[in-house]
């Protein structure tokens, strides 16, 4: 029988409870228990796929080409797991399938409801994912923040769940930010002891508490959020700030989080094992060289935007011992400048970023344009990618005007194309080429050398592609196609064998890329940035 375990938030959004649920897995896989995860998104979209990563953050996308939430990201890489789409549950979601069975006449007679069709569909959607998994445990983390109207269905049908299941199979643990006023120094439990009230309020008692805290929590707020919170003073927790996000679990379980939470499970009491954590996390700590590495991009204001690209340079770089610093560049600086492209001279390596529409392109190319001429070693990530082409048929082989007809539609020089299937697509949501595609690696290229293998997995979300009219032109102009779909119809790889580390790619690797086991084009390319390649 599988047990649920319900991650709630209070006080504020981001507070961390991606990281916790993460953490909380991490502290059962560390004991031999299977866990799988679940994200409830309140909000009323189906998916995240249509949301400007400004205010959301990144897309994240899975193996089966969900556009999903950033957290599942978070899980993935915490806890070695790739999830389905179906573990992304959204409000928007819910209500598409109970009103096409309301359609269908499969309430006939009835007026269909928040309570109880609503909140069925959403319990049997978190029982479905739990199926799915067959693990022994699934955590479900409830985004947004308690006493948020949208959140609401989802929060009572979690408290019907907890009813329906035996004691010890469900357990509730809110999240809640302790601020530290500046003046005073004092750790403030008020704004915590209320969100866990309007928990109550809702019908849940939480059974842990924990506390997420610049700092440690003192014995008396511990004791404090204990009392009022209304759980023993060994269920009050601290997540409190780290450098490094996957030292958290470790934090947590030393404070004895890990055993209370099996215990009060009813799991029987296996020792955990960190042994190969550990040795992750203490490579994070090396720190023996900086590399200093340039992201071009739009979105470059929320390091959000790029969670999974920031993670698989750390991934990298943790597995060199190496400390990274990641610079935001707005590329829209290159235009109204051309001058300042120069800035990128003091860079190691420059990666260019993923991205839509044609705000910042002509910056990019300028950045490519910089990283290829300069012997700067080069990662271009799907536009990257796209755009590393456009400066190419532009600036080696004088395509003047070349471009992606995502940016100039009447281009005399079309590079970069829509791809054939998407000509007739008009709606926008989840209609991108997505999901994880098999990749063929040209023998002896840089990429069948990263990845150690002529064959690539990853993942994938674009509309457009490389020309194939221009297939020919541009490989002999120099500009190597090391990797292809399966189907060969696609390039999915180009470097330059010419430069010291030139790599575009159509795909994202970001989002395989774990802790320990760096995505190979990333781990190419911080190596060659620290001159260790
Ligand atoms: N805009 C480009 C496309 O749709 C690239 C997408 C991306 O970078 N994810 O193909």
């Amino acid at each position: 029988m599988v047990k649920f375990i319900f991650i709630t938030g209070g006080v504020l959004s981001s507070v961390g409870k991606g990281i916790m649920t993460s953490s909380i897995g991490k502290m059962l896989q560390s004991r031999g228990y299977t866990v799988s995860t679940v994200k409830i998104d309140p909000y009323v979209n189906v998916d995240a796929g249509t949301m400007n990563p400004y205010m959301h953050g990144e897309v994240f996308v899975t193996d089966d080409g969900g556009e999903t939430d950033l957290d599942l990201g978070h899980y993935e890489r915490f806890l070695d797991i790739n999830l389905p789409k179906f573990n992304n549950i959204t409000t928007g979601q819910v209500y598409a399938s109970v009103i096409e069975k309301e359609r269908k006449g499969e309430y006939l007679g009835q007026c269909v409801q928040i309570i109880p069709h609503i909140t069925d569909e959403i319990k049997n959607r978190i029982k479905s994912a739990a199926k799915m998994a067959g693990s022994d445990v699934l955590l479900v983390e409830i985004g947004g923040t308690v006493g948020d109207i949208e959140g609401l269905p989802f929060l009572e049908a979690a408290r019907q769940l907890r009813l329906e299941e035996a004691f010890n199979d469900t357990l509730f643990v809110h999240v809640a930010l302790v601020p530290i006023l500046n003046s005073t120094r004092e750790q403030k439990s008020k704004p915590c002891q209320h969100s866990v009230q309007e928990m109550r309020r809702i019908g849940i008692q939480p059974d842990i508490i924990v506390a997420r805290c610049k700092d440690p929590l003192e014995v008396d707020v511990k004791r404090k959020i204990s009392l009022f919170g209304s759980v023993p003073y060994d269920a009050v927790f601290t997540s409190y700030d780290v450098d490094c996000i996957y030292q958290v679990p470790l934090n947590l379980d030393k404070q004895g989080m890990g055993e209370y939470v099996t215990k009060r499970l009813g799991l029987n009491g296996r020792k955990a094992d960190w042994s190969d954590w550990a040795s992750v996390v203490d490579a994070f700590n090396k720190n023996v060289k900086t590399v200093k590495i340039a992201m071009c991009g739009k979105y470059t204001k929320l390091a959000d935007s790029y969670v999974s690209i920031m993670e698989s340079i750390h991934h990298s770089a943790g597995k060199i011992g190496a400390k990274v610093e990641m610079e935001w560049i707005e590329t829209t600086k290159f235009e109204d400048n051309p001058s300042e492209v120069k800035i990128l001279e003091d860079y190691q390596g420059i990666i260019v970023l993923p991205g839509f529409g044609s705000r910042g392109t002509e910056g990019k190319i300028k950045a490519i344009n910089y990283a290829r001429e300069n012997n700067i070693p080069f990662l271009g990530i799907c536009y990257g990618f796209q755009l590393a082409t456009v400066e190419y048929a532009r600036n080696v082989l004088g395509f003047t005007n070349a471009n992606t007809t995502e940016c100039d539609p009447s281009t005399p020089y079309p590079v970069i194309d829509l791809l054939p299937e998407q000509r007739a697509i008009g709606s926008m949501g989840g209609t991108m080429r997505l999901g994880a595609y098999k990749i063929a690696l040209k023998p002896g290229s840089l990429a069948s050398k990263l990845y150690g293998k002529n064959e690539a997995y990853e993942r994938h979300r674009h509309r457009y592609e490389i020309n194939p009219k221009y297939w020919k032109e541009l490989e002999m102009a120099g500009l190597e196609f090391s990797g292809w779909s399966a189907d060969l119809k696609r390039v999915e790889f180009l470097e330059l064998p010419s430069h010291p580390f030139f790599l575009g790619t159509q795909s994202h690797p970001e989002f395989r890329s774990r802790p320990g086991k760096p995505s190979p084009p990333y781990f190419g390319f911080i190596k060659a940035s620290a001159k260790l390649a």
